[in-house]
């Protein structure tokens, strides 16, 4: 939540900049970790979602382990005191450098992408003189329901293994005696608020999970990955995901086998609601149809919308003034630096400061520098 306090502060700072409410941060744990506790589940926070260090270091404070997607990520786990043996290991292209250093580093898992991938992980581990923990990341050929592009377990999606490679992954293992197999991972989207999908990831993980078992491979670990949405369009009414459906759907639907430990990855739930970037208002132009609201705060700060054309809820925080429409936009020049059209803002004026909130994932992680412009600093609610 924002107050009228935390606003009077905005006033004072330099915009755009992220601003973290803490204490959502750690009731969203607080709820999230009281449900896997309560199925005795285990879970790795997707870094990729955020990985400012103070967030870290507050994810980090719950037990929760890290899942990476880069070898610097799994560097930064480290060094933020996530526990290696905690630390889950994707991402469809691992680099030479990046499987020796999560070699070096001792990580729990690499969840494989690919039979070479297999093998070359095979060979470091054997010149290092070590044994790689594997899962197989099995691509269940689910679609999500969300954006093409955060949709990550259809059949034409580049990641993971598809079943008609099973027999050849099955054989190469045999030969591969520096891997010790762990079992599989899944993760077939982002953002999915359609909760009937994990319960048919759940079904397909039974079909897919008996193939092995059968054959005597013995399953002991199911990663079920992330995925679980938030909403964008009315933050303030649901700060916080719904946990308690989705592990009930969990429970309820996925076979658990004797001794097989369960795991999940979630990023944007966590962090996502926290997180508001707050800008000023530079100009209104009013056109002849239209009213633009300009806003300091651009798609280099915060991509989302210009990458998945998503939606933010922006807030004029310091107008009462009566509700109009806007096209709210950016400044960097590109025409897809627009933060939505025919916007509901009560009235804005030169100088207004505007939340957009829910910028929590996948936001400072992704900013960048485009058009020489600065980053964004980031502030926490605790601190002002
Ligand atoms: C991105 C990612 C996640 C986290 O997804 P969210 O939708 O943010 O929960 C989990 N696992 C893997 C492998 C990922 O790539």
């Amino acid at each position: 939540m924002i107050t009228k306090e935390n606003v009077e502060v905005f006033k004072t700072i330099e915009t755009p900049f992220y601003f973290y409410d803490v204490e959502l941060l750690k009731q969203t744990l607080d709820i999230y970790k009281f449900q896997i506790d309560k199925y005795g589940y285990n879970a790795h926070y997707a870094m990729k979602a955020n990985a400012n260090d103070r967030i870290l270091e507050i994810i980090k404070s719950y037990g929760l382990g890290a899942d990476c997607v880069s070898g610097n990520e799994v560097k930064l786990a480290v060094k933020s005191g996530f526990a290696p043996e905690k630390i889950v290991y994707a991402g469809v292209g691992k680099s030479d450098k990046e499987i020796k250093a999560a070699l070096n580093a001792g990580i729990f898992s690499f969840n494989c992408e690919s039979i070479p991938e297999i093998k070359v992980i095979n060979d470091f581990a054997g010149q290092l003189g070590k044994k790689a923990k594997i899962s197989l990341r099995i691509n269940p050929d689910i679609d999500a329901h969300t954006h093409k592009y955060i949709s990550t377990g259809r059949k034409e999606d580049k990641f993971g293994i598809s079943p008609w490679m099973f027999n050849d992954v099955a054989d190469i293992l045999i030969e591969c005696h520096n891997l010790e197999f762990l079992g599989l991972h899944f993760h077939v989207g982002s953002q999915i608020t359609d909760l009937s999908v994990f319960e048919l990831t759940c079904r397909r993980v039974e079909e897919l999970q008996k193939w092995f078992i059968e054959r005597g491979m013995n399953v002991r670990n199911i990663n079920l990955g992330g995925g679980l949405g938030v909403d964008y369009n009315e933050p303030n009414e649901h700060p916080i995901a719904q946990f308690e459906e989705y592990f009930s759907v969990i429970n309820k639907n996925l076979i658990v086998r004797p001794g097989q430990k369960i795991h999940f990855e979630p990023g944007r739930a966590i962090v996502a609601q926290c997180g508001h970037l707050i800008s000023r208002v530079l100009y209104v132009k009013v056109g002849q149809k239209k009213k633009f609201a300009i806003l300091d705060a651009g798609m280099n700060d915060l991509i989302r919308p210009a990458l998945y054309q998503a939606h933010h809820d922006i807030e004029n925080l310091t107008s009462d003034g009566r509700k109009m429409r806007y096209d709210v936009v950016g400044p960097v020049c590109e025409s897809s630096d627009r933060w939505g059209n025919n916007i509901m803002l009560n009235k804005a004026e030169r100088g207004d400061i505007v939340a957009l909130h829910t910028a929590g994932a996948y936001g400072q992680v992704m900013a960048m520098k485009y058009n020489q412009r600065d980053l964004a600093k980031a502030y926490y609610s605790d601190q002002m």
